[in-house]
């Protein structure tokens, strides 16, 4: 029993990919490709000129390239759906049940099937469609879809008054005339087929296009990381674009180094009076973690007062710094308050202070 495999080397997918991609290409480059380009329909003949020279310098190029770059990045990806199709349809053809007990119409003779393959059956869907054949020689062969309904041809219509058609045969070598008569209203048809094997035609240039428009894994590769950056790149920009308030924010903060933030806070803390502002060593993490301590030199306040004055004291002092309060705010004892402050530096983490973004996140 014969049938052809849908499934072929692989060598065939990748030939036939890029076979694609040179067309693609091939559109794209020389003079074709410029003339459809909408920036070329221009009057001005000087402007013209210098338009089809950018276009052809950098326009054509950049699409090329990206074109070519493009095929590249998903050439391994569709080789494998394509591979997986075809598999598909074989294990579809494989699996098929052969249906049983055909018989010859003119001898009766149990019939052999001789070949399975996929065809479009009346809803355009492929099915797998059985051939047999009677073991007597001239005897008229019959088909079986999967499941057992036979095939049936198509009856051939007048194209005029879509009568059924009587048809004949005459071969001639290779060639199969078919002759056919509309018995309503006398239409003629005729059609031919040509039976001869056809050579596979080999494309001369298709080695050297192919080296010209098919990137190789090096390039490819190149390629990807282009896009990446370009992509990464684009999204910044977008992120600027959309994002405009807090990078302007940013440009605006005052950063502080902690010698600068503690000639800001001492007179203000004097005046409040609180008083022996210190600071112990700093916590490097993302940003800068720093304890204080600060001792309150006005008699006979208590804890509460004391605390939240300096908490609203500290927040104010801060704002529009690159410092802010933590979260934990301000503890109290016997006349000794201390708390935490977070410095930020860097762009990214100035942003992420002023959207609260990681708020305190050590
Ligand atoms: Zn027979
Ligand atoms: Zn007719």
């Amino acid at each position: 029993m014969s049938s052809y495999t849908h499934l072929k080397d692989e060598t065939y997918y990748n030939e036939l990919y890029d076979k694609f991609t040179i067309e693609e290409c091939k559109r794209w480059d020389g003079k074709k490709g410029l003339e459809d380009l909408p920036t070329i329909q221009d009057k001005d003949p000087k402007e013209l000129k210098i338009k089809i020279s950018f276009s052809k310098n950098v326009v054509i190029p950049v699409a090329l390239y990206a074109i070519k770059g493009e095929r590249y990045a998903k050439k391994s990806e569709t080789i494998r759906q394509w591979m997986e199709r075809d598999r598909a349809l074989d294990e579809k053809v494989a699996n098929a049940t052969e249906p049983r007990g055909i018989r010859c119409l003119v001898c009766s003779s149990p019939m052999n099937c001789i070949s399975r393959d996929l065809y479009s059956d009346t809803k355009n869907k492929d099915q797998v469609l059985f051939m047999f054949e009677c073991s007597t020689k001239g005897h008229k062969r019959r088909a079986y879809w999967e499941g057992g309904e036979e095939w049936e041809p198509k009856p051939d219509l007048c194209s005029k008054c879509k009568a059924v058609m009587y048809s004949s045969n005459v071969r001639e070598g290779n060639i199969i005339t078919t002759n056919y008569i509309c018995p309503e209203c006398d239409h003629r048809e005729t059609d031919t087929l040509d039976l001869s094997p056809k050579e596979k035609k080999i494309d001369p240039n298709f080695e050297a296009d192919r080296k010209k428009y098919c990137l190789s894994d090096k390039e490819g590769g190149e390629y990807i990381t282009w896009m990446a950056n370009a992509k990464h790149l684009s999204s910044l920009v977008k992120d600027r674009e959309e994002n405009k308030e807090v990078y302007e924010a940013v440009a605006k903060i005052k950063t502080l180094a902690i010698v600068d933030l503690q000639n800001l806070l001492n007179p203000l803390i004097e005046k409040a009076g609180y008083a022996k502002l210190e600071f112990r060593k700093p916590e490097v993490k993302k940003d800068l973690f720093v304890e204080f301590t600060i001792q309150d030199s006005k008699p006979g306040r208590v804890e509460y007062d004391s605390r939240h004055g300096l908490e609203r004291l500290i927040k104010k002092t801060l704002e529009g710094t690159n410092w802010r309060l933590m979260s934990d705010g301000i503890s109290y004892n016997l006349g000794f308050l201390n708390g935490r402050l977070r410095g930020a530096s860097g762009e990214d983490h100035l942003k992420e202070l002023i959207t609260g973004k990681d708020a305190d996140q050590e």
